[in-house]
């Protein structure tokens, strides 16, 4: 079996090509490294099931030989991220995606869609399971994001639909994990970043915000058993279980550092205010369910990062604000 991950180099790419390298699969990995890095796949350089190209998926595909599967997860994806690179998060998920699935069409390939949560916006149904349509401002500086996606599933659901191109898509629900880039600027990587700096955790708007986090290798194998499943509609993969902004921030600082503290910043446009998925249809249909509890994901991943404070490799991390939001 041969298959293309798109956005190898990134957090999530790199720990999929690994779980599907250990089947027994041959991976290519493509990305453009705008916000992947090859450290993340370097462990891969003398794997010769591994080979990976750098590409702009926004621009025409082009693969030689047979491909089984096609799985597309290239796009930046942390808030500071996209609000940076909005035209590029917008191309990825709308002109990636539809280069994706006509490759998956023209090799017959199944295709597998990393959508997200922020599909749900800011959710008026709590928590959210898959047949909730969802409460997003399309013009608003997270839209750029949450709009792509939406436009992504609406253009894999067609593929499916008209095409018969044999589609996936999974629903991804904040993962955190090793690999996470120091300068994400996502809530788990910077509070940990800043406690081991021993700065103040910057904790947006009241803190009384909820996500529910998802340990990387739960949230892999929840996306190998749907890529492996015949599931065509959304499949949430995510970990149920919610916190607050502020409980997380004590965690973190009872396992880092109890001193760090904690700054208040404001809240972010259109942050959703909670977010847990419902993931009764994974348990039903993939047979999954999360494993890894929070403090032990927090504590590989603290390990991670400690490992990089040895390299001289942290910094401050970025913060939203009302300037990096490009506000009018
Ligand atoms: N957040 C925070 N401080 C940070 C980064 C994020 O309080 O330094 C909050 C953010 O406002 C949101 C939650 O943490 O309510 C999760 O943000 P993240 O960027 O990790 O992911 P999101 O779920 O918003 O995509």
């Amino acid at each position: 079996m041969r298959i293309l991950i798109t956005g190898a180099a990134g957090f999530l790419g790199s720990h999929l090509t690994d779980r599907f390298l250990a089947d027994g699969y041959h991976v290519i990995g493509m990305d453009n490294l705008i916000t992947g890095s090859l450290d993340n796949i370097a462990h891969l350089e003398n794997e010769p099931r591994f080979e990976f190209v750098e590409h702009d998926v926004t621009h025409f595909i082009d693969v030689k030989g047979d491909l089984d599967g096609v799985l597309h997860f290239a796009s930046p994806a942390s808030p500071v991220d996209y609000l940076e690179l909005p035209i590029q998060t917008l191309k990825v998920g709308s002109l990636g995606t539809h280069n994706a699935l006509g490759l998956s069409l023209a090799k017959g390939a199944r295709f597998l869609l990393a959508s997200t949560s922020e599909v749900y916006g800011d959710p008026q149904v709590h928590p959210q399971p898959e047949t909730y349509w969802g409460n997003v401002n399309p013009i608003g500086p997270r839209g750029v994001y949450d709009e792509a996606k939406r436009f992504a599933e609406a253009m894999t659901s067609a593929y499916w639909r008209y095409h018969g191109v044999d589609v996936r898509i999974v629903r991804i629900f904040n993962t955190y994990g090793p690999r996470m880039r120091p300068g994400d600027g996502r809530v788990v990587s910077n509070f940990i970043v800043q406690a081991l700096l021993g700065r103040g955790l910057t904790v947006y708007g009241d803190g009384t915000q909820s996500r529910s986090f998802c340990y990387v290798s739960d949230e892999v194998e929840g996306i190998f058993r749907l890529f492996k499943s015949d599931e065509h509609k959304p499949v949430n993969i995510g970990n149920p279980e919610e916190y607050t902004v502020g409980q997380l921030a004590e965690r973190i600082q009872e396992m880092v550092n109890p001193d760090a503290g904690v700054r208040y910043l404001p809240l972010p446009t259109d942050d959703p205010k909670v977010r847990k998925p419902d993931i009764s249809r994974a348990r039903t249909l993939l047979g999954w369910e999360p494993e890894v509890h929070l403090d032990v994901g927090l504590a590989n991943t603290i390990d991670y990062f400690r490992e990089l404070q040895k390299r001289n490799a942290l910094k401050p991390p970025p913060v939203l604000t009302e300037a990096s939001e490009g506000r009018r």
